[in-house]
């Protein structure tokens, strides 16, 4: 997924990603949830094994706009947009870089 993003080749170990990282999803269940069960096909996102918990750089707020970009080539972006502003964040306000605006500002 983050082919070409940076001087990085990618490795050929494929991880699943956390588009919304785990520490952020730690103590949310229904958002977790809503990430891991309900919506994979957005939030769990192949990247390579160097990219992701080889250098971290998947997480970061440029990858992460990256890939939502990635995202939108499948998905189309109003999918998108209703599926990441629809995240059950139990305080909304907390997670407000994480809308769909939020990351494309990225
Ligand atoms: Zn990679």
């Amino acid at each position: 997924m983050l082919s070409g993003f940076d001087k990085y080749e990618c490795s050929r170990n494929i991880d699943l990603h956390h588009f919304i990282s785990r520490g952020k999803l730690m103590s949310a269940d229904a958002a977790r949830k809503y990430c891991e069960v309900t919506h994979p096909e957005v939030f769990m996102v192949p990247v390579c094994n160097l990219h992701n918990a080889g250098t971290k750089i998947a997480d970061s707020r440029k990858a992460r706009k990256y890939i939502l970009l990635r995202l939108i080539d499948t998905f189309g972006a109003d999918y998108l947009k209703e599926v990441i502003d629809g995240v059950p964040w139990k305080v909304p306000s907390a997670h407000f870089d994480l809308t769909y605006e939020g990351i494309m500002a990225g």
